[in-house]
């Protein structure tokens, strides 16, 4: 008899679970996420509001007031746009209506590992194109990829995660000039780059833009992101997003974000840049690192020590960071993300002691 494993789709069956290893660290500079907790004003409002409201109701089916808000705080029209249960969940749904065996999606690489993930379990073909090997986008393999291949999606990440390089509104609209088909940009990490592509969603309606509230908007226990495109594209890709898919809280703590924003967020942004400056060029200093300029709150750090290695030495003083050694082109590669200003010097006094050689154990790569 076949074994129920068997019913599993081949391609899925040859993936690597995605996965990442949950531990904790006082210092936790792993995920790319805001180092200070979300502001006491925005919590205090979102439970407040989610009091008046009853638990025992469904949340709206599409969360039209969160949209309406998103709307006016990007600059783009609400039917534009799906806010979502994290911007996983509107990269699943996006590649769920354009992904089938047969479909190819460009994805220059390193880059995020699920857009990879997500066309393979649909069954779709990854074509990778290359970083160049100062880590940035390679604009004329791009381009020529895109025209001669034809490819059905093309995924952008810009800041990249984990690079951290960027594509200019030059170089992307060449990109949407090559092509017709969707051209993606997931700018999880924009609010650090101080630019966004949305503006280039008037004149491109084959431009879909990916957004979060993980990152600057302090905000990733509560699962928000949002999708902007053309109306009528919207409406495609809102059938495979779930009803229901944002919970009363979520959408509440949305809300209010958004709304003070400028207040309380942005402030902190503000210093998370002016730290990268600071992580950057410290990090720069040590022998033995070699960090890369990066546009979001994170970069990646070339070591002469075993990235696995460096790993094991942050977590034994509870400095938990990202081992990114086994994505293609980084593997004498760590990431670590900007943390507050304690923490960046807490990481520094680490990796100061780990490079100076005087802990013994470590032998170079
Ligand atoms: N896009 C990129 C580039 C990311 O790095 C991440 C999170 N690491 C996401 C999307 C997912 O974000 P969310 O928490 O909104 O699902």
């Amino acid at each position: 008899m076949e074994s129920s494993i068997e019913r599993i789709k081949p391609q899925v069956r040859a993936l690597r679970p995605y996965s990442l290893s949950p531990d904790r660290a006082g210092v936790k500079i792993n995920q790319n996420e805001n180092p200070w907790d979300a502001p006491a004003r925005i919590k205090q409002e979102t439970l407040r509001r989610l009091e008046r409201r009853e638990w025992s109701r469904y949340p709206d089916f599409i969360p039209t007031d969160l949209q309406a808000r998103l709307a006016e705080f990007s600059g783009w029209q609400p039917e534009g746009i799906i806010a979502g249960n994290g911007s996983n969940e509107l990269i699943q749904a996006l590649l769920m209506v354009t992904v089938g065996p047969g479909c190819r999606v460009l994805i220059p690489e390193p880059t995020f590992a699920l857009y990879r993930q997500i066309v393979a379990v649909l069954g779709g073909e990854v074509i990778s194109v290359p970083l160049t090997s100062s880590l940035d986008y390679d604009l004329k393999a791009l381009q020529a990829t895109v025209s001669e291949m034809q490819p059905d999606v093309t995924i952008i990440c810009s800041p990249n995660n984990p690079t951290g390089c960027a594509i200019s509104d030059t170089s992307l609209r060449m990109l949407l000039g090559f092509t017709s088909s969707l051209v993606v940009v997931d700018e999880a990490y924009h609010e650090f780059a101080e630019h966004s592509v949305v503006p280039l969603l008037r004149e491109h309606e084959n431009l879909v833009v990916l957004r979060t509230f993980s990152k600057a908007m302090a905000m990733a226990a509560l699962r928000v992101g949002y999708l902007l495109t053309a109306p009528e594209l919207a409406l495609e890709i809102r059938k495979a997003v779930l009803p229901y898919n944002l919970n009363a809280m979520s959408q509440a703590a949305g809300e209010v974000a958004v709304e003070l924003y400028e207040a309380e967020l942005r402030p902190l942004v503000r210093q998370i840049i002016a730290e990268r400056g600071r992580l950057y060029a410290e990090l720069n200093s040590i022998e033995g690192l070699a960090p890369v300029r990066s546009q979001g709150n994170f970069m990646v750090v070339r070591s002469s020590i075993n990235p696995r290695k460096v790993f094991g030495e942050l977590i034994n003083r509870n400095i938990l960071i990202r081992d990114v050694s086994s994505y293609p082109m980084l593997e004498d590669y760590f990431r670590v993300s900007v943390g507050t200003p304690e923490e960046n010097d807490l990481l520094l006094t680490a990796l100061r002691e780990i490079f100076s050689g005087d802990s013994g154990k470590l032998t170079g790569v």
